[in-house]
């Protein structure tokens, strides 16, 4: 959730000013180059008034003129672009096995990706403020040393956050009640921006609406691939948060086939039911069943390795790795099956540790949901994420960066 902060300049000019800047701003993302007579013809707002906007906009870091001329019967026009060059916005991810922290501008240039190796799982929540605000105060060290302002800071967190930035339960980490905006501002001392937390798997698909290949479809899913299994839900081009902000907790819903053949020692979800989702397809789960020397050695804290092992042993033709991801697949597709029946999506995304897994694990997953869903065929398309296992931090980033695209000026 991004709360506005009180550094942002709003009550002496306006809302229709701030929604007209979201309009100019909004225009010049999906079209830049663009002259200020193109925004004028395409918003419906009249020249002068794109005249006045554009130039505080320019004033304030948020637009630029590229010098390059448009040739057009009459006078030349001076381009207009995205001004990335002031500000940034940060995005730090809470994963299996890492913390994540990307800065991004609202060029959609990515200025720095960061991991430091840490299992949130085991280290509770105090101990991963303090390793979340280190970060960002290297984060922040370095974009304020490139001469860039931080607008604000979004962290995602594997499970349901509230409008306060609180995580209510994130049984893949073992927390409960954490304030986790609040903690995280008191670590950072008021850091002079805001700071906001918002589900791992709700970065992530905005991620892929604002940079994925996918960008820009109305209906879109992205799974998070993690200890949890998350759905970030786009439907008719706007995020679905529900009535708690709360929606998209697919990896409890009850999978049947874990249920008819729990594999041996499959331990019960960490929600506490058996035959959820993420017990099965959550990336712990998966190393576990088909790594069996892995789940005599205590605690996973770094899934890459296992991983690569899994492909290695997939890519050689191993039987039993072949068809527990191919029933990996099934128990994923089956769920998605429930979404495609609900919601519809043109695009599912699966993304983290799965998506490495992906060319095992989605034919399996195609062949449930076409077998799955009722009515006609499903035309749902089902792939791989391409934005890495740093989406839900670059999502963090491009949210921390809302603030200013709804038209509030920043003082900085
Ligand atoms: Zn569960």
């Amino acid at each position: 959730m991004i709360s506005i902060d009180r550094s942002f300049q709003t009550a002496d000019l306006g809302d229709v000013r701030v929604a007209n800047r979201a309009v100019v701003l909004r225009h010049v993302r999906l079209h830049a180059p663009c002259s200020r007579a193109d925004v004028a013809a395409r918003t419906g707002l009249n020249k002068a008034t794109v005249s006045s906007l554009v130039g505080e906009l320019i004033e304030h870091g948020l637009l630029r003129e590229t010098g390059l001329t448009e040739n057009r019967i009459g006078r030349p026009a001076t381009m207009l672009v995205l001004d990335g060059s002031r500000h940034v916005g940060l995005g730090l991810q809470i994963g299996a096995d890492e913390l994540v922290v990307v800065a991004a501008d609202l060029a959609g240039e990515r200025l720095l990706t960061w991991r430091r190796a840490f299992a949130a799982a085991t280290a509770g929540p105090d101990e991963t403020v303090r390793a979340l605000a280190a970060l960002t105060r290297r984060a922040v060290t370095r974009v304020t040393g490139a001469g860039r302002a931080v607008l604000g800071l979004t962290v995602g967190v594997p499970g349901p956050v509230d409008a306060d930035g609180a995580v209510p339960a994130a049984p893949a980490l073992g927390w409960h009640g954490v304030p986790l905006a609040a903690d995280l501002r008191r670590a950072l001392r008021d850091p002079g921006f805001p700071v906001g937390v918002d589900s791992d798997a709700n970065l992530a698909v905005s991620a892929e609406l604002r940079h994925g290949p996918y960008a820009g479809t109305a209906d879109l899913v992205h799974l998070t691939g993690g200890l949890a299994v998350g759905a970030g839900l786009v439907s008719g081009g706007r995020l679905l948060r529900g009535g708690r902000g709360f929606a998209g907790g697919i990896g409890h819903l009850p999978v049947p086939a874990a249920h008819a053949t729990p594999p041996p020692g499959t331990p019960a979800c960490h929600c506490g039911r058996r035959g959820c989702l993420a017990a099965v397809a959550g990336v712990d789960a998966v190393v576990r069943r088909l790594l069996p020397d892995v789940a005599s050695d205590g605690p996973v804290t770094d899934y890459l390795p296992e991983i690569g092992r899994i492909q290695a042993l997939a890519r050689a033709g191993d039987v039993p790795v072949r068809d527990g991801l191919a029933e990996t697949g099934r128990q994923l597709g089956h769920a998605v099956s429930i979404l495609v029946d609900l919601l519809d999506p043109e695009v599912v995304l699966v993304g983290g540790h799965l998506a490495a897994l992906a060319p095992w694990l989605l034919p399996a997953a195609r062949a449930e949901i076409a077998a799955g869903t009722s009515g006609p065929p499903a035309t749902v398309r089902i792939e791989a994420s391409a934005l890495g296992s740093a989406a839900s931090a670059l999502g963090g980033a491009t949210a921390a960066l809302a603030t200013v695209e709804t038209g509030q000026l920043p003082l900085a």
